[in-house]
């Protein structure tokens, strides 16, 4: 089974057959990866969660609900090829260059992005993974 690997907010900027990075805080993705190449599943959602996306809107025709549309979306698919881990200040220059959301391609940027995904400041001495992929599908 694939792992979900969701961004909050912002889309996968990483076309396929080319690689990516994306920055998670603390360890749960070096922990995942390390030793084996793992297969992950892109979603994209506007609020960070585990399990089914909380919101979900009611489609009516007549009053009645006819539909249930959620805002998580399906991405395509990506393998793990590498992790790095380590403070935030540290991250190496080449792979915040291949950052998977282009605004987060600079320390600033990438500061911001992060802010929104947690919902709070991240400190440049907090432990970061980043999560280097391969994207071996782009879902429309
Ligand atoms: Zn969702």
């Amino acid at each position: 089974m694939n792992w979900q690997l969701k961004n909050i907010r912002h889309d996968f900027d990483v076309a396929e057959g080319d690689v990516g990075v994306t920055v998670r805080l603390g360890r749960k993705w070096a922990n995942r990866c390390t030793g084996h190449i793992v297969g992950v599943d892109l979603w994209e959602c506007d609020k960070p969660h585990e399990g089914p996306c909380p919101l979900v809107e009611k489609i009516r025709e007549d009053g009645e609900v006819i539909a249930e549309v959620t805002h998580c979306k399906y991405r395509g698919k990506a393998k793990v090829i590498g992790v790095w881990y380590g403070e935030l200040h540290r991250l190496p220059p080449a792979l915040l260059a291949l950052e998977h959301e282009k605004s987060s391609r600079t320390l600033d940027g990438l500061r911001k992005s992060l802010k929104r995904g947690y919902g709070r400041e991240i400190g440049d001495d907090e432990e970061v993974t980043a999560v280097i992929y391969y994207r071996t599908e782009v879902a429309d």
